[in-house]
């Protein structure tokens, strides 16, 4: 069974930029565009990472991300924050919500591979890449 990587987008472009590249890996996606959304698919499906988009309609990532590290059912998932904002007091508020990473947008492809396979492994064989400056590990 592929593992499941749960994606919380609500800007669609990403989200299926995303998609595309996770599922050509093999993984199973799930898709939320907001956080209610994405917090009820973490209890339930359990997936093995969790991409947060910071900004989101309602409640944002950081909010969402702070909710999934309360609860015994998803404390233990891995969150990478994926937003456009770089500045360390984002990757400050990021880690101390709880993420696990941090991925800037636009998403650069090698980058992103090699996030996912440090964090829940490859479904199957892939090159090994070096991490870029694109990931800021917080
Ligand atoms: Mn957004």
């Amino acid at each position: 069974m592929a593992d499941k990587i749960l994606v919380i987008e609500d800007n669609p472009t990403n989200l299926r930029l995303a998609r595309d590249v996770l599922e050509a890996l093999g993984y199973t996606v799930l898709a939320a565009e907001n956080a209610d959304e994405g917090i009820g698919l973490a209890k339930t499906e359990v997936p093995a990472l969790i991409l947060m988009d910071l900004s989101l309609p309602g409640m944002d990532g950081l909010a969402a991300t702070a909710v999934l590290k309360r609860d015994p059912r998803t404390r233990d998932i891995p969150v990478v924050a994926l937003t456009a904002h770089a500045m360390e007091k984002d990757r400050e508020n990021a880690r101390a919500a709880g993420c696990t990473g941090y991925i800037t947008k636009p998403i650069d492809l090698k980058s992103f591979r090699q996030t996912v396979a440090d964090l829940v492994g490859r479904p199957r064989a892939a090159p090994a890449g070096s991490r870029s400056g694109h990931i800021l590990v917080v």
